[in-house]
């Protein structure tokens, strides 16, 4: 009798349990399916025409294509594609459609000294800037002394916010026992310099589990010192480069050797010398900046494919700093300029990777102008954003994104005129669609049910 009363109880209180936790999936769902039009593909097919279409692939622009879409995937490409009579069709005239575009090395936090919670709705809007700029996937690559962009990622991966689609690598592990953006805060209250001080191989192993635990895609890695100190910045006057190597050969085979066998890709921020070196004989999968790279270094990452990024935001204008330093003999630019024709001598990938930081974010197009100015054809100048970009990307998403073909996302842009005449009409994008959702559009009449909302606002 006091069994049954006992398990009549149970069977109560698991009832109510039950309950509970049906309303709360059921409020969930209520959440994602309330309005939230960012969340969801439009039903039914949609055909976008324009006069021209960029094949990221082969270069070379097509004239007058039809992409086929369905939900948030494309089913077909090209002139003859036929039109189901129900398709919603989006005809953006004399439009030149391109994929939606790829910065694989950015920072969407900001390096001040606002609260997280701040810092974090900050990030948002800048990630979203970015699509809107018609850079539909990035890389944050350190979300500087915060794990904010992991959290945005998710958050977008579950529909919560619209953005684009989003990998990050949370805090870098720097050797400098300090970050760049000298806040000692992190989203667990703990000051985050010294856990991640590489200091042997084993302790480099836990840094990169305890990323992986967190929810990174990438690891950072800071592989030359150039920061540190008052006595040299970047350059000794008589025009070398100052390039301490942060870590041993053993330690950044440790990290690399680790982040693999854990599903993770990494990047090393290095300028040259040693620290260059390090991570290319360790086997990163990216270099930024890369500035004193040597031939022999070329060779190596042609051969082991280990793509080159040039980071102009944070280059551009380091003539006014590095030229008095220097006695006018080099500058962090120069050296880049030299890195990319070395580049495209020795066959070594280029993947589009601007290095925006937060006020600027979805305006880092302008870049392909100076790749055009510093020896890239306009076409391979756009193929860095597209496959060059697609193919260092985490998890295979090269099957995915960076190319208009069928399979992909329906990540789809659209600028007025033709970028192989005029590059910078890549600074000018009139439309954007992610997954089949439109998230801007100034070229055209459209259904309002294929708009977010979102977006726009
Ligand atoms: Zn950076």
């Amino acid at each position: 009798m006091r069994k049954q009363s006992v398990s009549r109880t149970a069977s109560l209180v698991l009832g109510l349990l039950l309950a509970m936790v049906l309303s709360a999936t059921a409020g969930w769902a209520q959440v994602l399916n309330s309005g939230e039009d960012w969340a969801e593909p439009p039903t039914g097919t949609v055909a976008i025409r324009a006069d021209r279409l960029f094949d990221a692939n082969a270069g070379t622009m097509l004239a007058n294509q039809v992409v086929l879409i369905e939900r948030d995937r494309i089913t077909a490409v090209g002139s003859d594609v036929r039109v189901p009579p129900d398709a919603t069709v989006i005809d953006l005239g004399t439009a030149t459609v391109l994929p939606g575009m790829i910065d694989s090395h950015l920072h969407i936090t900001p390096q001040g000294v606002q609260s997280l919670p701040y810092e974090t709705l900050r990030a948002l809007q800048q990630a979203q800037a970015n699509a809107l700029g018609g850079f539909t996937t990035i890389v944050d690559l350190s979300g500087r002394h915060t794990w904010a962009p992991i959290d945005i990622r998710n958050a977008i991966n579950r529909g919560l916010h619209w953005g684009p689609r989003m990998q990050a690598a949370g805090p870098e592990i720097t050797p400098r026992d300090r970050s760049m953006a000298p806040t000692p805060l992190t989203i667990d209250g703990e000051g985050f310099e010294g856990e991640l001080f590489v200091a042997g191989p084993w302790l480099a192993r836990h840094m990169v589990r305890k990323l992986k635990h967190y929810g990174a895609d990438w690891v950072k890695i800071y592989a030359t010192q150039d920061f540190e100190g008052d006595e040299y910045q970047h350059f000794k006057p008589n025009g070398t480069m100052v390039n301490s190597p942060s870590v041993t050969l053993e330690e950044m085979e440790a990290m690399v050797d680790e982040g693999h066998r854990r599903g993770m890709k990494l990047a090393c921020h290095a300028f040259g010398g040693e620290g260059l070196e390090n991570c290319v004989r360790a086997g990163v999968d990216k270099i930024e900046h890369g500035n004193e790279m040597t031939d022999e270094i070329a060779k190596m990452m042609a051969e082991k494919n280990i793509a080159i990024c040039f980071t102009l935001q944070n280059m551009i204008n380091t003539p006014n700093s590095d030229l008095p330093r220097t006695g006018g003999k080099v500058s962090r630019l120069s050296l880049t300029i030299d890195t990319l024709k070395k580049s495209l001598t020795f066959g070594v990938p280029i993947a589009f990777a601007s290095d925006t930081n937060p006020d600027r974010h979805g305006t880092q197009a302008w870049q392909f102008a100076k790749y055009v100015e510093f020896g890239l054809t306009p076409a391979q100048a756009l193929q860095t954003a597209f496959m060059g970009a697609a193919n260092v990307l985490n998890y295979g998403w090269a099957d995915r994104v960076g190319s208009l073909e069928p399979g992909k996302y329906a990540d789809v842009i659209a600028v007025s005129g033709n970028p192989l005449d005029d590059i910078t009409e890549m600074e000018r994008v009139r439309f954007v669609m992610k997954g089949g959702v439109v998230l801007k559009n100034e070229l055209t009449e459209i259904p309002a049910g294929l708009m977010t909302s979102g977006a726009t606002r």
